[in-house]
């Protein structure tokens, strides 16, 4: 937190270190980013991204698009326009905050990321990875989450519809929203995201999007077994 001297923000545990949340889903042959906050050029170089084949929008806040810029080195490294898949509000999201991209007035060039926007409608592929939209209330605007086998991503969410449950069931890791303690309108609190979790019952539950009011170690103390925050370069094998 710019300007905060909190034991979090002063800690010398790097867990405690946290950009905007992002992740990358990764086969041999593919490579889904989900996201593009402000930190993706950081992330891409600290984490030696090299390729990906598509950018999957679970909304389009600012802490999750405003990294579209630096699409421009992986239009330049998989020489093709960039996949952006996002539901309609998260494509208008991102036409409205990057309109000069759009603009065919805009004089053409390396300055300018190339991408190609994608509607979800439904079930999708990218290459070999099979991604299921999974539908959330993050206060009151639908966003995405995103299931990838037993795996499910599901930031930014403030309460999930009866309907979306049995996309939730039987996972074997999923990752959930939980910004804080206290309450707040448009994120899980740490006692509802655990609530969440247990309902869904994955062997392994992460936490993400925490702020700085949670360390990480002092908080995973005292989470129930099989559940824990993330944190910044994280890696799971699935
Ligand atoms: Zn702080
Ligand atoms: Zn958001
Ligand atoms: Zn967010």
């Amino acid at each position: 937190m710019i300007g905060c001297d909190c034991a979090v923000c002063r800690s010398s545990d790097p867990r405690d270190v946290r950009l905007r949340p992002s992740i990358v889903v990764q086969t041999a042959a593919t490579t889904v980013l989900v996201d593009a906050g402000p930190d993706l050029r950081a992330q891409a170089l600290r984490h030696d991204l090299r390729r990906v084949d598509a950018i999957v929008f679970t909304h389009g806040h600012a802490d999750h698009i405003l990294g579209m810029d630096d699409v421009r080195r992986f239009n330049w490294i998989m020489k093709t326009a960039m996949p952006c898949y996002g539901d309609a509000r998260t494509l208008g999201d991102i036409r409205k905050t990057f309109h000069y991209v759009f603009d065919s007035s805009t004089p053409k060039g390396g300055g300018l990321p190339s991408l190609d926007l994608r509607t979800i409608d439904g079930p999708f592929i990218v290459g070999d990875v099979a991604v299921q939209p999974v539908p959330l209330w993050h206060g009151e605007r639908p966003v995405l989450g995103f299931r990838f086998g037993a795996f499910a991503y599901l930031t930014d969410c403030s309460r999930i519809d009866e309907a979306a449950w049995p996309l939730l069931e039987g996972l074997d890791t999923v990752v959930i929203d939980a910004l804080r303690e206290a309450p707040h309108p448009t994120h899980f609190s740490l006692a509802q995201a655990t609530e969440a979790g247990r309902r869904i019952g994955a062997r392994r539950t992460l936490f993400t999007h925490m702020c700085h009011h949670l360390a990480h170690e002092a908080t995973n103390a005292r989470l129930p077994q099989g559940m824990s925050l993330a944190y910044d370069g994280l890696t799971l094998d699935l």
